[in-house]
């Protein structure tokens, strides 16, 4: 499986849109890896995660072929995660000739919502509930329910399974809910990589938030690998950075190091 992190960033961006602070004066100084857009991943070639106004700079970033893309996994409907207006894009005379003219859209209560009134014959949206487990054609897709804007969103995030991997996509949400470490561990998931909130980077944050920090992300760990659903091999990588509290990747990099921790950034891959 090939994972690619388009945006790495939280809603604002790093640099955020109107900011002028330190970090993103810093962040717009030296480019690169520091610079973050809003949250986005895809699978291989064929399925995306999240829809953020930032989409077609992805591509463009990533040399992404948009027809090629199958599947749509929105996990909650937050902007940096869901600009449904995009998918108006998805028709013509906007799209034509594309390798793959229908797009399975999938999403959150909240998410499904903004979404539906995009639905064409080339857009189906889906919604999906806690625990639901869409089989595709290359995949399986499960829902899980993330602690993220309360229980009318139904904010997820998707455990995908390609046949050979596992990956948990965990954006956003605060400390896993109770109910998902008994899900993985009642259905035998070892996963191959996870990918988790850190909105609040070395900053404490109480469980019962909506995202995490490093300290509530070391824990949640520590629990999957005691129901053994995480083993030695497993990646974890920190996603999902707000720019008021983490630094720059470099430093990023440093505060973790020798924790077994990856730091996303904008356009990396990771090879499973
Ligand atoms: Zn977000
Ligand atoms: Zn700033
Ligand atoms: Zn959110």
């Amino acid at each position: 499986m090939k994972f690619t992190y388009l945006g790495t960033s939280s809603v604002e961006g790093f640099p955020a849109v109107f900011c002028n602070c330190k970090n993103c004066a810093a962040a717009r100084r030296l480019g690169g890896v520091n610079i973050r857009t809003r949250t986005q991943a895809l699978v291989n070639e064929d399925l995306l995660i999240d829809l953020p106004a930032d989409t077609l700079h992805h591509f463009l970033q990533c040399g992404i072929e948009g027809h090629k893309i199958k599947y749509l996994f929105v996990t909650h409907s937050h902007k940096d995660h869901c600009y449904p207006q995009e998918l108006g894009c998805h028709r013509h005379p906007c799209a034509k000739e594309m390798e793959q003219p229908v797009l399975r859209v999938f999403g959150s209560h909240g998410a499904a919502e903004l979404m539906a009134p995009f639905a064409t014959e080339t857009v189906e949206v889906t919604e999906l509930k806690p625990f639901d487990v869409v089989d595709l054609e290359e995949y399986r897709v499960t829902a899980l329910p993330a602690r993220h804007m309360g229980e009318n969103e139904g904010a997820l995030m998707y455990l995908i399974d390609d046949g050979e991997k596992k990956v948990l996509y965990a954006h956003d949400t605060g400390y896993f809910l109770d109910e998902v470490f008994d899900y993985l561990k009642g259905n035998g998931i070892v996963l191959d990589m996870v990918s988790y909130d850190c909105a609040y980077g070395d900053k404490f944050v109480a469980d019962t938030g909506g995202h995490m920090g490093i300290e509530n992300i070391t824990r949640v760990r520590a629990r999957l690998l005691e129901i053994g659903a995480v083993n030695e091999k497993t990646i974890h990588v920190l996603n999902h950075f707000s720019h008021g509290i983490n630094p720059l990747q470099s430093r990023l990099e440093k505060l973790v190091r020798g924790q077994g921790f990856c730091v996303a950034h904008d356009g990396r891959v990771i090879e499973l």
